[in-house]
C-alpha cells in the first residue's frame, strides 16, 4: 500500500471498483469479506484471498471489509479452527473490527428464504435417491429430466419441508431443490439443492437443526446480508455465478453483490488444499498443521515467515484471471528480502570443528564488541567472548584446498569475524584418519580484523568461544515435495509419495554464540554466512532456545535446476 512507497496495486479488479464507484453504484460503498470454512486451517492461498479483500478495504477510504465463517458442513467444522483463523487473519496485520460473522448466524433466515422459494413455486422437496438424482441430472452432453416430484403443491411442499427441519425424514431420504431448469446447460442451473439433511451436531448451533443450507445457497444470502458490494472468490465458481444471481433476483434482499473471480494461489513443491494438508498431519507426514515444512500460515510463522513478507508476496504475485504456478523462491525472496532488514546478525557453528589457539593465554577471555547489523546501528551491538579454544565450521577448513579456497588449510591464514586472524600450524586426526581439532595460532596484532602491516587475507569465517557457546538443536527445512506439482490430475492418487524424505534435518549439537541463549520464542536471526533462523515457538524452552531454518541466504534451489 502507498505508506510503504508500494506502487500502488492496481489490476482488474481495482478496474472494476473504481467505475463502481465512479458511477456511484452501491451507494459509493465498498465492502469484501474473507469467507474461511473452519475445516482445517489456513493456507498461504487463503492468505492471498485475505490481502485481497483486507487490502482494498484498507486501499478505498470507504472500504470495509467482513470476517465471515462460512460454516455451513457440521460434519467437519470446528470452533478450534475459527479460533485459528482469527488468529492468523490478525498475525497477518488486518483487523475486522466488530465485523465478525458466521453463517450459522444466519440459519433462521435462511431457512425463511427457502420457504419463501417454495412459496414462490421455486423450491419443491424432492424423494429421488442418490443414484435417481444423477440419472435425473444428465451430462453435460445431454439435459436432465424433471423429476416427478418436482410438481408438488405449494402446500405439500411447505409441509413437507418443515417435516425435513423436525427431523421426521433420514438423512438422504429428500432434500429441498430450487426449480430451475433440469436441461440448463450449466448444470448448477439443473435444480441445485438447496437444503439437505444432516443428523449431526454442529459446533455453534448444537442440535438446533438436522437439515444444512447448500453452500451457493447460504454464501450469495450471506454476502447480501451483510451488505458486501463485491463478492470475490477463485475461479472455480465462475460456473456458480449464474445461481449466486439467481438466488439473489429471486429473494428480497438489501443489496445484489457482484461475484468477480480471480485465478487461485498454486505455489509449487506444496499443497494448497485443506483436504490434503490435513491428510498430511493424519498420516503423520508432518507434525502438525503448525509444521514448519507446511505451507499454513501458522506454519510459516513457526518457520519464522513474517507477515509482512507474506503481505509482500501477495503483492506481488498480483490479481489476474488465468492460473499459473507461482515458484516458491519468489515467497522465500520476499522472505529474504524482509529478513535482510529486519533481523540481527549472529555468530552460530552448524557442524563443530575445534580449534586450538596455542599462542593465546589460557584461561583468558576478552569479550569483543560486534554490532546486530552491519548497516544499522539502531539494532546495537553484543558482547561476543573470545578465548583460546573456539569452533569453527567444518566447511571452512580443508586440508588439502584448491586455489580458489579463501578458508583455512594447513598454513594458511584466514580472519575470525570481528575478531582476529588465524593460521592453522597443525591438523589433529583420530584413528580413522578424520580431522578433530585444529592447532592454530593468532595475530595479536590483527584485533578487529585488520593487519597494521597491511597483509591482507581473503577469508572470513564465522566462530563460537568453546567455553562460552550455547549447543542446541537446529532444524534445516527444505521443499516439502520433490515434485513441483505433486497434486495435478497426473498423479492426483500417488502425490504423497512425492514427499520429500530430506524435508527436514534435525542437527542437535550445533554450537552458538552465548547471547542467543535468552532469544525468545519466533525471534529471527541471520546466522552469517549460514541462513535466516527463527526461534521454535513449541519445542524451545528457557535458556534452551531450538532454531527454524527459516530461508538459505541465497536460493540454492535456482542455481540447482540451473545446472
Ligand atoms: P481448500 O481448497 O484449501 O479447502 P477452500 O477454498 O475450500 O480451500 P475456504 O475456507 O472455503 O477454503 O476459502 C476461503 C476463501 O479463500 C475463499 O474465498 C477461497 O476462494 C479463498 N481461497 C482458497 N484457496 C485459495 C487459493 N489457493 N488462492 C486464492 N484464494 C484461495
Ligand atoms: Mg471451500
Amino acid at each position: 500500500m502507498a505508506e510503504n512507497n508500494k506502487p500502488e496495486a492496481s489490476h482488474f479488479i481495482c478496474h472494476i471498483i473504481n467505475d463502481d464507484l465512479k458511477n456511484g453504484k452501491n451507494d459509493g460503498r465498498l465492502h469484501t469479506r474473507f469467507p474461511p470454512e473452519p475445516n482445517g486451517y489456513l493456507h498461504v492461498g487463503h492468505a492471498k484471498s485475505i490481502c485481497l479483500n483486507f487490502g482494498l478495504a484498507e486501499k478505498y477510504e470507504q472500504g470495509l471489509c467482513n470476517l465471515r465463517f462460512d460454516d455451513t458442513n457440521p460434519e467437519k467444522e470446528d470452533i478450534e479452527y475459527a479460533d485459528a483463523i482469527a488468529n492468523d487473519v490478525r498475525w497477518l496485520g488486518f483487523d475486522w473490527q466488530d465485523r465478525e460473522f458466521f453463517a450459522s448466524d444466519y440459519y433462521d433466515k435462511l431457512y425463511e428464504f427457502a420457504v419463501q422459494l417454495i412459496k414462490d413455486g421455486k423450491a419443491y422437496v424432492d424423494h429421488l435417491n442418490a443414484e435417481q438424482t444423477r440419472e435425473y441430472r444428465g451430462t453435460l452432453t445431454e439435459p436432465g429430466k424433471d423429476s416427478p416430484y418436482r410438481f408438488r403443491s405449494v402446500e405439500e411442499n411447505l409441509d413437507l419441508f418443515e417435516r425435513m427441519k423436525r427431523g421426521e425424514f433420514a438423512e438422504g431420504e429428500c432434500v429441498l431443490r430450487a426449480k430451475i431448469d433440469m436441461a440448463a446447460p450449466n448444470m448448477n442451473m439443473r435444480d441445485p439443492t438447496i437444503y439437505r439433511i444432516r443428523k449431526v451436531s454442529h459446533y455453534r448451533t448444537a442440535d438446533k437443526w438436522c437439515i444444512y443450507p447448500m453452500y451457493d445457497f447460504a454464501h450469495c444470502i450471506s454476502d447480501a446480508l451483510e451488505g458486501v458490494t463485491h463478492s470475490l472468490c477463485t475461479l472455480e465458481f465462475e460456473d456458480h455465478r449464474v445461481l449466486y444471481d439467481w438466488y439473489l433476483d429471486q429473494l428480497d434482499l438489501p443489496c445484489h453483490p457482484q461475484q468477480i473471480e480471480f485465478a487461485r494461489l498454486n505455489l509449487a513443491y506444496t499443497v494448497t488444499s485443506k483436504r490434503k494438508l490435513n491428510e498430511l498431519v493424519k498420516n503423520g507426514d508432518v507434525s502438525g498443521w503448525d509444521d514448519p515444512r507446511m505451507p499454513t500460515i501458522i506454519g510459516m510463522r513457526r518457520r519464522g515467515y513474517t507477515p509482512e513478507a507474506i503481505r509482500d508476496f501477495c503483492d506481488r504475485i498480483g490479481i489476474t484471471k488465468s492460473d499459473t504456478l507461482i515458484d516458491m523462491g519468489v515467497l522465500e525472496n520476499c522472505v529474504r528480502e524482509d529478513l535482510d532488514k529486519t533481523t540481527k546478525r549472529v555468530l552460530g557453528v552448524l557442524n563443530p570443528l575445534k580449534v586450538v589457539i596455542e599462542n593465546y593465554p589460557e584461561g583468558k577471555v576478552e569479550q569483543l564488541d560486534a554490532p546486530y547489523h552491519p548497516n544499522n546501528p539502531d539494532m546495537g551491538s553484543r558482547e561476543l567472548p573470545f578465548a583460546r579454544e573456539i569452533y569453527i565450521e567444518q566447511d571452512d577448513f580443508m586440508e588439502d584446498p584448491p586455489k580458489k579456497f579463501f578458508r583455512l588449510g594447513p598454513g594458511r591464514e584466514v580472519r575470525l569475524r570481528y575478531a582476529y586472524f588465524i593460521t592453522c600450524n597443525e591438523v589433529i586426526k583420530n584413528d580413522d584418519g578424520e580431522v578433530i581439532e585444529l592447532h592454530c595460532s593468532y595475530d595479536p596484532e590483527t584485533k578487529g580484523g585488520n593487519a597494521p602491516d597491511g597483509r591482507k587475507v581473503k577469508g572470513t569465517i564465522h566462530w563460537v568461544s568453546c567455553e562460552h557457546a550455547l549447543q542446541t538443536e537446529v532444524r534445516l527445512f527444505d521443499r516439502l515435495f520433490t515434485e513441483p506439482t505433486p497434486d495435478s490430475n497426473k498423479h492426483e492418487k500417488e502425490w504423497r509419495e512425492f514427499l520429500n524424505p530430506e524435508s527436514k534435518v534435525v542437527i542437535s549439537n550445533v554450537m552458538l554464540e552465548p547471547s542467543l541463549m535468552s532469544a525468545e520464542k519466533e525471534t529471527r536471526f541471520q546466522f552469517e554466512r549460514t541462513a535466516y533462523f527463527c526461534v521454535d515457538n513449541k519445542d524451545s524452552f528457557d535458556g534452551k532456545p531450538i532454531f527454524n531454518r527459516t530461508v538459505t541466504l541465497r536460493d540454492s534451489w535456482a542455481k540447482l535446476q540451473a545446472r
